[in-house]
């Protein structure tokens, strides 16, 4: 063995290379041979002090302070719908999350950095992103596809030769991929997810029942109960919520909400997702169609764990609908399993820039 591959091999034991999943609304660190080590919101919330921004909290404390921070104080997701809104914020929050979990780890040498970002993210986005990361003490930094990602990680063999479909449903967007060969042969990105159901929640309340809630109480409800279609038999679960009457003064109201009240306020987020999926589907050339008919689509991202979307998708497209067995993780456990099968997956991640 040349000297310089026995230090390679050294410096890659002993340095703790780490996988990021920059998401919309959730940030991963997984670390080489100790698994994910963090996990938190992709929230900001900061003050300005003579036009600077003054960072104040990061990830869930941040989180807690929306709809509820002092107007000096702004609470932002710098990625919120899949595209970097404000690059200072964004470059603060990566390195704050990079400093986080590696506090100690700077004892054994520079760390290489895998980051994962929305898919469709520009050129400039993608430099920013590599930026924060080598300016947060990174040796060497590489990017990967977001559907790559979410497909390795929920356990598909990518590098096979057959067509498979991936849906990631995350925070801000949700991304349509049909990969084969290891590669992204159709991949479509819609601002539709997680997000968007939060935001239907709410103004179906106000619409329907003049009630205004805020965006944490919608998500609440949305985790809570959120359901794809109707339910069958009566209207399924409930659950007593507050909000301001709009109707009486602005006073506080309650209202007692069921499945078939979310069915309802859900059906148009629901709609722009599956109409996503029947897109792909008509855009997949016909072989590769076909392996999907026998491998079925998997389901990636919090969206996923929505009750009866996939059977709701399922009835739709006629294909099996599998929920991915950690949605929420998988595309960081994918990410980090290039650093661990870094010689079979080195394809998929791009060095370059
Ligand atoms: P991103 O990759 O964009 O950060 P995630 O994959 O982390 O997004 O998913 C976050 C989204 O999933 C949020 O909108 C969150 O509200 C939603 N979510 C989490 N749990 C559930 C659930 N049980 N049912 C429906 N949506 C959920
Ligand atoms: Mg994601």
């Amino acid at each position: 063995m040349a000297q310089d591959s026995i230090f390679s091999l050294f410096s890659g034991m002993m340095s703790y290379d780490m996988a990021i999943d920059l998401g919309t609304a959730n940030t991963l660190v997984y670390m080489r041979g100790k698994g994910v080590v963090l996990d938190e919101p992709s929230v900001v919330a900061y003050h300005s002090v003579n036009g600077r921004k003054e960072v104040l909290s990061v990830g869930t404390n941040a989180k807690k302070m929306i709809g509820r921070a002092p107007g000096t104080i702004q609470v932002v997701r710098p990625l919120r719908d899949g595209v970097i809104a404000d690059f200072q914020v964004a470059e603060s929050m990566i390195k704050h999350f990079i400093k986080r979990v590696y506090k100690r780890s700077f004892l054994f040498g520079k760390p290489k950095v895998i980051v994962c970002v929305p898919y469709g993210a520009t050129e400039v986005e993608k430099r920013a992103i590599r930026d924060s990361v080598l300016s947060a003490g990174a040796r060497r930094t590489g990017l990967i596809a977001e559907p790559i990602a979410a497909a390795i990680g929920s356990g598909i063999a990518i590098t096979d030769p057959k067509g498979v479909m991936v849906v990631d449903i995350g925070g801000g967007t949700t991304e349509v991929a049909v990969l084969s060969f290891g590669d992204i042969v159709y991949a479509k990105s819609v601002r539709v997810g997680g997000d968007s159901m939060d935001e239907a929640l709410v103004s179906y309340l106000r619409r329907e029942h003049q009630l205004l809630i805020g965006e944490a109480t919608a998500e609440k409800v949305k985790k809570a109960m959120g359901i794809a279609k109707r339910p069958l038999n009566g209207s399924g679960k409930q659950l007593t919520i507050r909000g301001r009457d709009l109707g009486k003064g602005g006073k506080p109201r309650e209202f007692i909400m069921n499945q078939t009240h979310v069915a309802d306020a859900l059906s148009l987020p629901v709609g722009v997702i599956q109409r996503a999926v029947m897109e792909a589907l008509e855009s997949t050339p016909p072989d590769l169609a076909s392996d999907i008919v026998d491998n079925g689509v998997m389901l990636t991202g919090g969206g996923a764990m929505l009750s009866h979307l996939d059977t709701g998708l399922c009835e739709l497209t006629g294909l099996t609908m599998t929920v991915a067995e950690e949605p929420l993780k998988c595309v960081v456990v994918g990410t980090g399993k290039t650093l661990d099968q870094s010689e079979e997956l080195s394809h998929v991640i791009d060095y370059s820039g």
